[in-house]
């Protein structure tokens, strides 16, 4: 276990005026299952991270959110908690409805956190909860049409339109799932030529490796080779990047976002990755609203400070914390 202190110091009980001063906010990934006591201006006092026991099983995963949620509960007592998830999360019924990663189905995911830890638990999904946090208080801010996109191992993306979250009970925003190309490559949901069987870190390693016969460490070492002058890594990157700029173009036709946030591990790589998208978008698009596109300002915090968010809104029945100012220690 490692438990962080918060970017000034680890709080005694003593500072916590109360419960109502504090939520819990836990980001349960494949890796590890991030969790932090936020306040009200939304920085982190306290943080704790474990690892992910998913190789486990599904139920040591809920054990361990439980662990996470009961020991920050010890500096916040009776805060209420926001636990955000991946897959496919049903906000309205609180179930964890699919996770390929964890193992899940159908889990009232909410209902069973709570009977174990006592503590109110909400239950959202980690990429709607991140592109909320980039919205509210990161890239987007002040914006009220949205779409953020997380390119990593997998692609989605989460929708904010006039201001309000879309869901389609789960299944919206898919984005890795996008048709770019029909004869394309076959994607691990089923179908054939998928944006994530082109343009994903995942994707754009294994292309680079399955064309040059050279192993490669990641999309970022892709990345990397391409600056570099390879011919093979600048193919296989403009292929990921051309892909990216189709799937973008079509949201910007059906959802018009004013802004486009840009997040994931592939977004490590900058201008190189942004510099052609907004390039090829700029090509593509007539007579649509152009949206600024610009990289994610929350880092791999962004999911944890949407879980902070959405127990927040239940705690206060919707209304925004007093202050929305970032201040997550440099989203570390
Ligand atoms: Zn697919």
């Amino acid at each position: 276990m490692t438990e962080h202190p918060g970017p000034s110091k680890h709080p005694g009980p003593s500072e916590y005026d109360g419960p109502s001063e504090y939520v819990i906010a836990v980001d349960v990934g494949g890796t590890s299952i991030k969790g932090a006591v936020v306040n009200r201006a939304m920085r982190q006092v306290a943080r704790l991270r474990l690892p992910t026991p998913r190789g486990e099983g599904p139920r040591a995963v809920v054990d361990a959110v439980a662990e996470v949620l009961r020991r920050l509960a010890e500096h916040a007592p009776g805060a209420a908690a926001g636990v955000v998830v991946p897959g496919i999360v049903d906000e309205p019924s609180q179930h964890a409805l699919y996770s390929a990663a964890l193992g899940w189905r159908d889990l009232p995911l909410a209902a069973l956190l709570s009977e174990v830890t006592g503590l109110s638990v909400t239950l959202g999904h980690d990429v709607r909860a991140g592109g909320m946090a980039e919205a509210r208080l990161g890239a987007a801010r002040g914006a009220d049409d949205v779409l953020f996109c997380a390119v990593g191992t997998g692609i989605s993306a989460a929708l904010l339109l006039d201001g309000r979250p879309v869901s389609g009970q789960g299944y919206a925003g898919e984005l890795g799932h996008v048709l770019t190309d029909p004869a394309g490559t076959a994607c691990a949901c089923g179908g054939c030529g998928c944006l994530e069987a082109v343009a994903s870190a995942a994707a754009i390693a294994a292309a680079y490796g399955a064309r040059s016969g050279r192993a490669v460490t990641g999309a970022a070492q892709v990345a990397e080779l391409k600056a570099a002058g390879d011919r093979g890594a600048e193919e296989v990157w403009n292929r990921a990047v051309t892909a990216l700029a189709m799937a973008l173009t079509s949201s910007v036709s059906l959802l018009s976002p004013q802004v486009i946030v840009m997040g994931g591990g592939l977004c490590e790589a900058g201008e190189l990755l942004l510099g052609p998208l907004r390039q090829q978008l700029e090509q593509r698009l007539t007579f649509h609203r152009r949206p600024t596109v610009v990289r994610a300002a929350l880092g791999d915090q962004a999911g944890c400070l949407g879980a902070g968010l959405l127990a927040w809104e239940t705690e206060e029945g919707a209304s925004e914390p007093a202050a929305c100012t970032v201040a997550c220690g440099g989203a570390q």
